[in-house]
């Protein structure tokens, strides 16, 4: 018996981008756990990682290439050779692209975060094609955006440096659940007496760790940091230097946040006064010279409403105003993926589009777009890490788009998912542990490299090796996809980190400042934090951060009249893991939270099953009466498989296709709705109901 243990990363849409280590035992990986050589992991893994062998070795891992043998959506696939598929695929996209390359269409996500398995090869072989570029926007573009106008990219403080802070304010984050490496920090923070400060639509876990929960409404947020800012003002609790010296717009900005005395936000929030003048007083406190550094922790459930780019940049600009950013414990954290030096042309090559320049399709809009006529029509997808059944807004307005006759589908994936029962070939790709692949993060600021733990399973291969497979058939040029999965890992980051070091270690840290912000220095055209953004002003936006109204919001229909957000489940990660029967059995079924006052006037009990609707659609799942939801605001916790809801549909029936003030991002939390108790199954509602879903798990 031989066991070794390989260094690698998590591949998973979170911040926190871990440090693993595999042990494997005769070829066969028996344990995933966390690195403890790296500081941020600290040897330890979230729950849904630490049974990263039972997603692996899950007995419905895709293992070879499959062929539609039913309707579209039935999920009745044929075994094929991978030479027989790749020949069919081959011959139903070459004529598309020698017609007319733009009706094919990429379709991928953050199913890995990895820059190897995600955008290289993949782009190169659709560059090489002209395929319509995707606009890949579904989480975070909107923070994004509002984060590149003001600090000037996707920039902030270092996570571990919140464990120095004196004041946390933890600002649309369940940290407990969705960045647990941050939350080992505030915890440090919180033994040495810092404050901490929860501020989030839901009672989470995390707020009742914190020692307050502001419990705002849904896409309010930038008119709470306005009034902060206000607060900050009219009591000279400012830091007039790093103003003067470091920011671009103040006296606009200044004259802004006069506009917002804590009861205009109070009432737009659903809030006390008192709680915003109390923060404020708190934020205010730690101004430089006086307290303790204060830090900020955003995430991203709160750009997820009409408003996120702006409110996004309301958050961003507090620090300023304080002097936070003096401090290394001081500032605020969004992403850190701006800081690093990831070389993309490289990797994926926009050069071989030698000169044309695609049309560009948001993904957030997949629903409308798949079913739109106007030329070119979209005539092929491909789709790999990514779920887009699951988890695009308007779900029926999708289904129909990938149940079109004339779509031609491929999907990449490890287990048969809601999309993949739309596809005409699903071809079976490699999990983490069995693929090279290198990443950045968004939450610290280590390079990471994944080093293949065992062999591929099955006749499953690397998405690289399935693109490269690819263009070989259609006879692409072998040059541009030469590179194997080692030598891309390399070419990411170039001489910029030293490969060495990540090959020995399986991490490497970026060479960045403690207080990267403490002399100024943002990378936005000025070199000065943007309160006024003249990018903005040029797009005829306003300049300035505000408050907008949600598309949806609270009190502007009659006829559904709660506010619905859709956080993640605690052991699901976007539609990651559902599938995975131990954590599954933790989460139970989907449910739906909601406030007792308002479960009371709908005659809805504890435990029975809802009906949630709008005019976009309506699902089943079962109502859990809590305080955890505020009065007027409930949360269908996501995102699970349609075919594993009651009635083969999930929350994202309800959400819709409008988009973001920036960035072009959806707003799934800007969704407006109502709960009835459903009596469809002989009047009992607290029944559980039979799966009437496509039941393609067969479990
Ligand atoms: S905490 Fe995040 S990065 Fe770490 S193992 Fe879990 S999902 Fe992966």
């Amino acid at each position: 018996m031989q066991a070794i243990q390989v260094r690698g990363a998590c591949p998973h849409d979170c911040p926190d981008t871990c440090a693993l280590l595999t042990t494997v035992v005769d070829g066969v990986a028996t344990k995933v756990q966390g690195n403890p050589d790296h500081a941020h992991t600290g040897g330890v893994l979230c729950t849904k990682v630490s049974r990263y062998t039972e997603r692996s070795y899950h007995p419905d891992r895709l293992l070879q290439p499959l062929r539609r043998s039913g309707p579209k959506g039935a999920g009745q696939f044929t075994p094929v050779s991978w030479d027989e598929a790749l020949d069919e695929i081959a011959a139903r996209l070459a004529p598309i692209a020698a017609r007319e390359p733009e009706a094919i269409l990429p379709y991928s996500y953050a199913g890995t975060m990895g820059l190897v398995q995600g955008e290289s090869i993949a782009a190169r072989f659709f560059h090489t094609l002209g395929a319509s570029l995707l606009d890949r926007t579904i989480c975070a573009s909107a923070g994004a955006e509002g984060l590149t106008q003001t600090l000037g990219s996707k920039v902030g403080m270092k996570v571990e440096f919140f464990a120095e802070s004196k004041l946390i304010l933890i600002w649309g984050s369940n940290a407990i659940a969705s960045s647990l490496h941050f939350w080992r920090y505030a915890q440090q923070a919180k033994r040495d007496g810092a404050r901490l400060v929860c501020i989030d639509p839901r009672r989470t876990e995390t707020a009742d760790k914190c020692h307050e929960h502001i419990a705002l409404r849904p896409g309010t947020d930038a008119a709470l940091a306005l009034a902060l800012m206000h607060e900050l003002v009219v009591h000279d609790w400012l830091d007039h230097d790093y103003l003067r010296a470091h920011t671009l717009g103040w006296e606009a900005m200044r004259a802004r946040a006069l506009e917002w005395p804590p009861a205009r936000a109070a009432e737009v929030c659903g809030i006390a006064v008192e709680q915003i003048e109390r923060l404020a007083r708190d934020y205010g406190a730690c101004r430089h010279g006086h307290g303790g550094p204060a830090a900020i922790r955003l995430n991203y459930g709160m750009q997820r409403a009409r408003g996120g780019g702006n409110a996004t940049r309301a958050v961003a600009s507090l620090p300023a105003l304080i002097g936070a950013w003096r401090h290394r414990g001081g500032g605020m954290l969004l992403s850190s993926s701006g800081q690093f030096p990831v070389d993309r042309a490289a990797l994926q090559r926009p050069d071989l589009l030698a000169g044309r320049r695609p049309r560009t399709i948001n993904m957030s809009t997949i629903g409308d777009a798949l079913l739109d006529e106007g030329a070119p029509k979209i005539e092929a997808v491909i789709v790999y890490n990514s779920n887009p059944v699951a988890v695009a807004p308007e779900s029926a307005k999708v289904v129909r788009g990938f149940a079109r006759e004339d779509l031609f589908t491929v999907v990449l994936e490890h287990f048969q998912t809601d999309t993949a029962d739309y596809a005409d070939f699903i071809l079976p790709a490699t999990t983490q542990l069995e693929h090279w692949d290198i990443h950045g993060t968004y939450g610290h600021t280590d390079v990471m490299l994944n080093r293949p733990a065992i062999a591929p399973l099955g006749q499953a291969r690397p998405n690289t090796q399935i693109f490269r497979d690819l263009a070989r058939r259609m006879g692409l040029p072998d040059a541009s996809f030469a590179d194997d999965d080692e030598a891309l890992c390399r070419m990411a980051f170039g001489a910029r980190v030293d490969f060495g070091r990540l090959l020995r270690d399986g991490f490497a840290p970026l060479a960045i400042d403690d207080a990267p912000f403490a002399h100024g220095g943002f990378p936005t055209p000025s070199g000065r934090c943007e309160f006024f953004s003249a990018r903005l002003a040029a797009q005829g936006l306003d300049g300035l951060p505000q408050h907008l109204p949600n598309h949806e919001a609270i009190g502007s229909s009659a006829l559904y009249p709660l506010a619905m957000i859709s956080p993640p489940a605690r052991n699901f990660l976007n539609s990651s893991f559902v599938n995975v029967t131990s954590l599954r059995a933790i989460e139970g079924e989907q449910l739906l939270e909601i406030h007792p006052d308002d479960a009371a006037a709908r005659g809805i009990a504890d435990g029975g099953i809802v009906r949630v609707f709008n005019a976009r659609g309506a699902y089943r799942c079962r109502a859990v009466v809590s305080t955890r939801a505020r009065i007027g605001v409930v949360h269908g916790l996501g995102i699970w498989w349609r075919k594993l809801g009651l009635d083969g549909r999930n929350v994202n029936e309800l959400t819709s296709q409008a988009l973001t003030d920036m960035g072009r991002a959806p707003t799934f939390y800007d969704c407006l709705v109502e709960v009835s108790p459903d009596v469809g199954a002989g009047g009992d509602s607290s029944a559980t109901m039979p799966s009437s879903g496509s039941g393609r798990l067969n479990r």
